[in-house]
């Protein structure tokens, strides 16, 4: 099994090359969806959230409201700190078992680890590579705008609370430039996921 880490900033196209990655035949561990259940009403950290920001970030059915969470966080990165603490280890908990259930089903796939802090959280040691999604500043701006219909300002104040993405793509081993047209994008993922099989299988041996 061939586990690599997939990254980039917010709107640099990680989703959109996770879909191109799974095309062609690569399983995805998708550490959002980790990271939205371990937060589901009644979990463990559920309550910690609560006791920590307070009952007025619960919506109405007692779910966490994630744009509020997220407004709170996005102004406050000690605050980010925090919510990070209760909700990153549960994340690493949840993918160290899903990948232990590939390795024994699914022995020989190529695997992508979908985890949009990965450099952030640590979460970047010991895979074959780190797949870092780049477009420049102004191209992750537009996108951004386009796709959460934001200002340029609530972009800015997005892109400018995480790592800036010039410094992720120094700690890539694999940069998918996405700055082109999506079909161009999708022809370098191919690319991408055919050498990390390879890897597996250098005598073609899958
Ligand atoms: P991320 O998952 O990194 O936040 P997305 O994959 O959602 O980013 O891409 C951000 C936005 O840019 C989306 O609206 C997506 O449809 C669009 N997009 C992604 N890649 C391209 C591309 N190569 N050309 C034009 N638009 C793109």
């Amino acid at each position: 099994m061939v586990i690599a880490g997939l990254t980039g900033g917010i709107a640099s196209g990680k989703s959109t090359v996770s879909a191109f990655l799974e095309d062609a035949g690569a399983i995805i561990v998708d550490a959002d969806k980790f990271a939205r259940e371990v937060v589901q009403k009644d979990r463990p950290a559920w309550r910690e959230i609560v006791n920590t920001f307070g009952q007025s970030i619960l919506l109405p059915d007692g779910g966490i409201n994630r744009i509020l969470l997220g407004d709170i966080i996005f102004n406050d990165p000690a605050q980010k700190q925090i919510l990070n603490r209760i909700v990153h280890p549960r994340v690493i908990s949840e993918t160290a078992t899903r990948l232990a259930e590939i390795e024994k089903k699914q022995h020989g796939s190529v695997v992508i680890l979908d985890v949009p802090l990965l450099i952030e959280s640590g979460m970047d040691t010991g895979l074959s590579d780190i797949i870092v999604v780049y477009v420049p500043e102004p191209v992750q701006i537009q996108r951004l705008m386009i796709r959460d219909a934001l200002t340029r300002a609530q972009a800015l104040a997005r892109i400018r609370s995480q790592m800036p993405i010039e410094e992720k793509k120094q700690h890539a081993t694999i940069i998918i430039d996405n700055s082109g047209s999506r079909e161009n994008t999708r022809s370098i993922s191919l690319t991408v996921y055919q050498r990390l099989k390879e890897k597996f299988a250098p005598q073609g041996i899958s």
